[in-house]
C-alpha cells in the first residue's frame, strides 16, 4: 500500500471506511473487494457483518466486525448494522466516516482528493442523492400523531462520508440503540434514516456528488477515461439486465463479471496479478 497524502494535511489514515456486508455474500462479493481496492486501505477498513467467518477473519483479523444484527433485509437488521458502524467509527477517534455497501468499489486516492477540500470541522454529508427531489415521510410523534416531513438522502449503495463534526452531532439519534428508534420514527431504510436525522434533527445538508455511483445508475454511460476520477462505483442489476461500467480488460466479462478486477487493474496496473494477465 502506498502513503497518501494530497496537498493538504488530510491522509487515508484519518477516514474510517466501513463496508456492510452479510453471510451469504462473504465469499461472492467480499472476496472480490479484498483482493482489489481494500488491499490499498486494509488499515482503515472495517467489515460490519452478521456471520462469524474465520476465512474472512483470516484475512481482515480484528477489522471484521460481527454485528449480532440479524441476517435479513429487513429495515431494522440493515439500521441495526448502520448503528454498528457509526458506533465503531465515534469510537475510532478517526475524522470521517465513509460507508460502503459490499458491491462498491472505492478508489481511496479520489476519495482523499474530494474530503481534502473539506474540513472535518465543517457539517460535511456527502454523496449521491438517491431521487432527484427530497422524499417524504411520515415522523410519528410521542402522543402517536404523525408529521409530515420531507428531506434529502444518500443512497446507501453509492457510499457516502460525514465528517466528524456532524456525526458528533448526530449522536442523540444515532448512537447506540438511538438509531433505531430514529429508524423506527420514520419506519424507511437505514440510509434515509441517515439523512433524516442530518436535515431533519441537525439541521444539516446532504452535498449531492457526482463522483459517488450505485446501480440503480446506467454505469456503462461513465466514460472510460474518467473511471479514475470517480470515488465509488458499483455493479449489479438494473432494469433486469446486468449493470456494470465499460471497461475493455484486461480481463474479460467472463473472468470478470462486475469488472472489478480490470478497474483495479487500470487504477494500479503495478499489481502482480494485473502483469500476468496482460502477459508480462
Ligand atoms: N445486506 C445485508 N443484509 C441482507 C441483505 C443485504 O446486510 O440481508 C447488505 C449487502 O451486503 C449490501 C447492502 O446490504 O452491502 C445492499 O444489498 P444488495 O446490494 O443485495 O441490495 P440492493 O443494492 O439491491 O439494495
Ligand atoms: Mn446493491
Amino acid at each position: 500500500p502506498e502513503v497518501y497524502r494530497s496537498e493538504g494535511s488530510l491522509t487515508l489514515g484519518d477516514i474510517f471506511i466501513a463496508v456492510k456486508t452479510t453471510k451469504r455474500f462473504h465469499q461472492s462479493r467480499m472476496e472480490l473487494l479484498l483482493d482489489t481496492w481494500i488491499s490499498q486501505v486494509s488499515e482503515q477498513t472495517y467489515i460490519f457483518t452478521d456471520e462469524e467467518d474465520g476465512a474472512l477473519k483470516s484475512r481482515m483479523g480484528g477489522h471484521v466486525i460481527f454485528t449480532n444484527c440479524s441476517a435479513e433485509h429487513s429495515h431494522l437488521a440493515l439500521s441495526c448494522k448502520m448503528a454498528a458502524e457509526f458506533d465503531a467509527f465515534l469510537a475510532s477517534g478517526l475524522s470521517w466516516f465513509c460507508h460502503l455497501d459490499d458491491d462498491n468499489y472505492l478508489n481511496p486516492r479520489a476519495l482523499l482528493k474530494l474530503l481534502s477540500s473539506y474540513a472535518e470541522t465543517w457539517d460535511v454529508y456527502l454523496g449521491k442523492p438517491s431521487l432527484n427531489r427530497p422524499i417524504w415521510a411520515s415522523e410519528t410523534l410521542p402522543n402517536n400523531q404523525t408529521k409530515p416531513v420531507h428531506f434529502w438522502f444518500a443512497t446507501g449503495g453509492a457510499g457516502f462520508c460525514i465528517s466528524r463534526e456532524l456525526a458528533r452531532k448526530m449522536v442523540p439519534w444515532a448512537s447506540g440503540r438511538n438509531f433505531l428508534s430514529t429508524s423506527e420514527l420514520i419506519r424507511l431504510p437505514d440510509d434515509c434514516t441517515v439523512g433524516y436525522i442530518i436535515e431533519c434533527k441537525v439541521g444539516g445538508q446532504l452535498i449531492p456528488n457526482t463522483l459517488f455511483h450505485s446501480h440503480l445508475e446506467n454505469l456503462q454511460l461513465i466514460p472510460t477515461s474518467q473511471l479514475v476520477q470517480q470515488v465509488t462505483l458499483s455493479y449489479g442489476v438494473f432494469e433486469n439486465k446486468l449493470n456494470v461500467i465499460e471497461l475493455s480488460g484486461p480481463f474479460s466479462p467472463q473472468e470478470d463479471p462486475s469488472r472489478f478486477r480490470s478497474l483495479h487493474c487500470h487504477l494500479y496496473p503495478d499489481t502482480s496479478w494485473c502483469l500476468q494477465a496482460v502477459g508480462w
